[in-house]
């Protein structure tokens, strides 16, 4: 028995989201207090807009919030739970947007977006998940190394020939499988940008999918062979800095691939960027110029891969004490690490924009609702959280919504289409190359 409170035995605690066991702790102490739900009334003039979970403001029911899902997982981890299809639902209805995490670590340390991700591997390895539109995925990235199913061949179809690729450098820019085959105007605007700001860039030799929905919606196996097999082609290549024009890539290469391989990201071996850093850098070194005025009233969406979700990793275990105590220290990842004033300086510094902001912005900002595997298994959710997220670009008079990732500008502009809606959808590649001095 314990002498006193203070000697409470320690027991060994670690983030490794493979099992979900080492979360127990976060989720039997979740208080019920939807910090996770609501954003705080200091950062939110009123009510209209003061949601922060996509998925519980479009399902009511506690049980898609993390509130409710902490107590499902509590349930799973002690065997008190089988899995069934609405279960699997409730789970897998969730763009993993890491807004709770942000608003539960304000008041508590608990780490809400490690458990749910430990949660959804938890239900592959039980044979329960992922959906079957995930399977899909998975089948085409196994058989195309592509989400699309599209022919390999036609990846680097992109690449027109006043684009300047090097066949070796320094640099390597990861177009990902949307710029890929979806949006090739980002892959070629970010290019284009790249060759601006006299920065020789070199393509993978045969590029494939990073992995980004595999690790999603569980599927860790496979995930990590990604991991593998790309963090060895750069490193083979002899790259010292990954550009990505993706923010679910930038996620995925920066924080994803290193705790997936338990290392830091301190210790992958080179460096990874999104374009939004590059082109600050360019801006402010003088190397990329945005002269050409572009007279639009615009705002910008934080995508969640370059905003709350991209702190840095490092792992950690070790043991948890009385009051849940931890040594050795944990520095908690609280999405401080957002690009949040790089992205904002580009956008100051185009000639005859003017940038309004919404109410939820930076890591308050409300998901677009079609990352990680969402759009594809929940197309309705990803809809509903687009429109709600666009009713908040109406309300600052924006007639352009941009944003850092092709996910988001997909949803967003299938969504303007469906409802008629008159609101322009860029990405901030795109934008840049409007102004920039080619
Ligand atoms: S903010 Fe954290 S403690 Fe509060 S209800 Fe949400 S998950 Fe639970
Ligand atoms: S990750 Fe986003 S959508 Fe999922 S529970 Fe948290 S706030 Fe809601």
């Amino acid at each position: 028995m314990p002498k006193d409170r203070y000697d409470t035995p320690k027991k060994k605690a670690s983030l490794d989201v493979t099992n979900l066991d080492n979360f127990v702790y976060d989720m039997s102490r979740c208080i019920k207090c939807k910090g996770c739900y609501w954003v705080e009334h200091t950062y939110m003039p009123g009510i209209k807009f003061s949601t922060r979970c996509p998925s519980n403001t479009w399902n009511d029911f506690d049980a898609y919030g993390a509130f409710g899902k902490m107590r499902i997982g509590t349930a799973i981890a002690e065997g008190k739970m089988e899995w069934t299809d609405k279960l699997l639902e409730i789970i897998y209805a969730d763009p993993l947007c890491g807004a709770c995490d942000v608003g539960c670590k304000r008041n508590l340390d608990l780490e809400i977006e490690l458990t749910l991700e430990a949660l959804r591997i938890k239900a592959v390895k039980d044979g329960a998940g992922p959906m079957p539109a995930h399977k899909k995925i998975a089948k085409n990235i196994a058989s195309k190394h592509n989400q699309f199913g599209s022919p390999h061949e036609i990846r680097k179809k992109w690449v027109t020939k006043d684009i300047k690729v090097a066949a070796k450098a320094d640099v390597l820019y990861f177009a990902g499988c949307s710029a890929s085959y979806v949006n090739p105007d980002i892959a070629r605007a970010t290019a284009k940008i790249l060759n601006a700001s006299g920065m020789p860039f070199t393509l993978m030799a045969d590029e494939w999918c990073c992995g980004n929905t595999l690790y999603s919606v569980g599927m860790i196996d496979g995930a990590k062979q990604l991991a593998k097999r790309n963090i060895e082609a750069v490193k083979k290549a002899g790259i010292k800095t990954v550009v990505t024009s993706c923010a679910e890539c930038y996620r995925m290469w920066k924080v994803d691939y290193p705790k997936m391989l338990n290392i830091a990201t301190s210790d992958l071996g080179f460096k990874v960027v999104h374009l939004i850093e590059v082109a600050d850098e360019a801006i402010k070194k003088g190397s990329l110029k945005l002269t050409k005025p572009v007279d639009i009233r615009f705002t910008y969406h934080d995508s969640c891969g370059v905003s709350r979700l991209c702190d840095p990793w490092t792992p950690w275990k070790g043991e948890r004490g009385w009051m849940g105590t931890v040594s050795p220290e944990l520095k908690r990842r609280r999405g401080k690490s957002g690009l949040y004033a790089e992205s904002r300086n580009i956008l100051n510094a185009i000639p005859g924009a003017k940038f309004v902001e919404m109410p939820r912005k930076q890591e308050n900002a409300f998901c677009c609702g079609a990352g990680r595997g969402t759009k594809e298994a929940f197309p309705e959710l990803a809809s509903f959280s687009a429109k709600h997220r666009l009713e908040e670009v109406k309300e600052v008079s924006a007639d352009v919504l941009v944003s850092a990732c092709p996910w988001c500008k997909n949803n967003f502009a299938q969504t303007v289409k469906e409802d008629g809606d008159n609101v322009k959808v860029m990405d901030i590649s795109e934008l840049i190359l409007a102004s920039a001095e080619i």
